[in-house]
């Protein structure tokens, strides 16, 4: 019999703040894989069984994407029923929706168990809304490891520009000059405020706030480190120290 695979979202932090869902797929595997973004809190609550840090942090790849990936199908193919542990939500930036095609291509049996993404939650978490009826009707999403720099960045960035709202990035810490720089040149307003939410919902939740013109500068500063959310756009003025 093969085993099953399930891709679970831990939220962005703390047990509280993961499904009763997650926790019961999580209680009942027979291996979990795990990287560090779910956090220390989650992490050392796995139960007692086999376990694999196929941890990747900021670009340092401690196992690559396609080992990962084997790794899962061989354990299902064994018989054992396989939990990857994803921080925030498996179908945002968290590669689920590739290690789901993976999956169903070697015929294997997968679930998704969804969290509460950081995207949405750690900008919450210092009274960030991502949208709000006065100041943004749209919230974009992007990734920050697309160096806009790049002739074949797959992101728009004279649309991105030129949008409305808000615009949330993760991993976006390296490139945030590049970033910062593109959005100015295609039109941006720099005067417009940013957010930068390092380690959120841990006890060092750090919170840096700028403009689009200097927020680079000031990361750069105070050292911002990720995993850290980006906020971009009015509802920035929401927040309170
Ligand atoms: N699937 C995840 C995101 C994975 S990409 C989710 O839905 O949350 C990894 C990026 O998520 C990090 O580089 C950072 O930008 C963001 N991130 C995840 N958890 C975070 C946290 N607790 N605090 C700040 N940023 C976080």
């Amino acid at each position: 019999m093969t085993g099953k695979v399930y891709l679970v979202g831990s939220g962005p932090g703390g047990l509280d703040l993961m499904t009763f869902k997650a926790r019961e797929v999580i209680d009942s595997a027979d291996v979990i894989l795990y990287d560090q973004l779910p956090g220390e809190e989650v992490i050392n609550s796995l139960p007692d069984v086999e376990k694999v840090d196929v941890g990747k942090y900021g670009g340092k790849h401690t196992r690559e994407q396609d080992e990962i990936e084997n790794l899962m199908a061989e354990y299902a193919l064994k018989g054992k029923n396989v939990v990857r542990l994803k921080g925030g939500d498996p179908f945002l930036f968290g590669r689920g929706g590739e290690e789901m095609e993976y999956l169903r291509a070697k015929g294997i049996e997968v679930e998704t168990v969804p969290g509460i993404t950081s995207g949405i939650a750690v900008p919450e978490n210092v009274g960030i809304p991502v949208t709000h009826r006065t100041f943004a009707s749209q919230v974009t999403f992007l990734t920050g490891h697309e160096d806009p720099t790049k002739p074949e960045s797959a992101i728009n960035w004279r649309w991105l520009a030129e949008s409305p709202g808000t615009i949330v990035i993760l991993m976006g810490v390296k490139n945030l000059p590049n970033i910062t720089k593109s959005l100015i040149e295609n039109g941006m307003d720099s005067d417009k405020p940013v957010a930068i939410i390092e380690r959120g919902f841990r006890a060092d939740q750090r919170v840096t706030t700028g403009k689009l013109s200097d927020i680079a500068d000031i990361a750069k500063e105070r050292g911002v480190r990720p995993p850290a959310i980006i906020v971009i756009g009015e509802v920035v003025s929401l927040y309170r120290e």
